[in-house]
């Protein structure tokens, strides 16, 4: 086909591609939507032209990386959006999302479950999910977690760069090591999970993180992250943060971030997917670019197309096809019809 001359990888890699259609649990392209317009059904290339650290997803290069599902970040930045209603924000990125979707029917869905996912795949149809980056969006109302929970959103991360509400970040403005998940943050865990909002813990600190693994009834996920076992980084979670989000049933999304993966090249993240599974096993594994979140992923995942090239350096590294198949989307959905 002409229009795909630019297919990369193998032929083994392409079938498992086509027989598990990768799902991505975290990029941040509704954020250039809403400041941009950055159109979805464009293909972009060269990225975005001021900045390697966005432009990196769109329909035609997810089409082209055998994709079947993006998650996309909804992020509110609390000290320049605090006057715009930090709430607000998250919505308007949802409406660039809907806006993008009915101007070209049949191209891209926005679903919420494992079934409504599978239905547009079979349809050839592109899936797009919602999550929110930072409790901070709820602007302190845990009635906020059912209105954004109606428009779709199925994740929300506890914490981003500042601390809010809910706890303390990783890293960032009110940083603390030695608090975990306040009682509004126990309670928003909860709110979350009868409204089938999945808890997202990435960039959350350790005593948050095992707090909400704690008092979870449902799997959390950490949508995008390396791990210390594979790389040391004050951005990635160790091998105890690890096996609470499995004991729980959760998944670990890794990150396309040469910074907090140890490296440019596949290599390095084929190595944070390795201590995963040796860690906790392969149901616990996924995928976590990162993309358009103002990082500069690595080399060959630069954006969507490279995933076959990361299948083949899975095979390479000895990841049998039933796990990769996991990891690819396997995980994703199982944690998906948990809901
Ligand atoms: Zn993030």
């Amino acid at each position: 086909m002409s229009d795909r001359v630019t297919r990369v990888g193998s032929d083994t890699a392409q079938a498992i591609h086509a027989e598990h259609p990768p799902i991505d649990l975290h990029a941040d392209t509704l954020m250039w939507s809403r400041w941009t317009g950055y159109d979805l059904h464009k293909q972009h290339e060269p990225p975005l032209p001021f900045a390697a650290w966005g432009g990196h997803v769109d329909l035609p290069r997810m089409r082209e990386g055998g994709m079947s599902a993006q998650f996309f970040g909804l992020v509110s930045l609390p000290l320049s959006d605090r006057a715009r209603g930090m709430a607000r924000v998250i919505h308007e990125q949802i409406d660039a999302l809907e806006h993008q979707i009915s101007k070209r029917p049949g191209a891209l869905r926005l679903v919420r479950t494992a079934a409504e996912l599978a239905h547009a795949t079979a349809a050839g149809e592109l899936s797009a999910l919602l999550g929110i980056e930072g409790a901070h969006a709820l602007e302190g109302n845990l009635d906020n977690v059912a209105a954004f929970a109606r428009r779709g959103v199925r994740y929300l991360g506890l914490l981003h760069f500042t601390a809010n509400e809910a706890g303390f970040p990783a890293f960032g403005k009110g940083r603390r090591d030695d608090a975990g998940l306040t009682a509004w943050g126990l309670e928003l865990v909860e709110a979350c999970e009868s409204n089938d909002v999945f808890v997202d813990l990435s960039h959350l600190n350790k005593q948050g993180f095992l707090d909400a693994c704690r008092v979870a009834r449902k799997p959390p996920i950490v949508s995008h992250t390396g791990v210390l076992g594979a790389f040391e980084h004050w951005r990635n979670i160790d091998d105890v943060q690890l096996r609470a989000v499995a004991d729980k049933g959760g998944v670990v999304g890794v990150i396309f971030c040469p910074r907090y993966v140890g490296g440019d090249g596949l290599e390095p993240v084929v190595k944070h997917l390795k201590h995963v599974v040796d860690v906790v096993g392969e149901d616990a594994a996924a995928l976590g670019s990162d993309w358009d979140g103002f990082i500069v992923p690595t080399r060959e995942l630069k954006d969507p197309r490279g995933l076959p090239l990361l299948t083949d350096a899975m095979l390479a590294a000895g990841f049998s096809r039933s796990s990769i198949g996991k990891i690819l989307h396997g995980n994703v959905m199982r944690v998906l019809r948990e809901a």
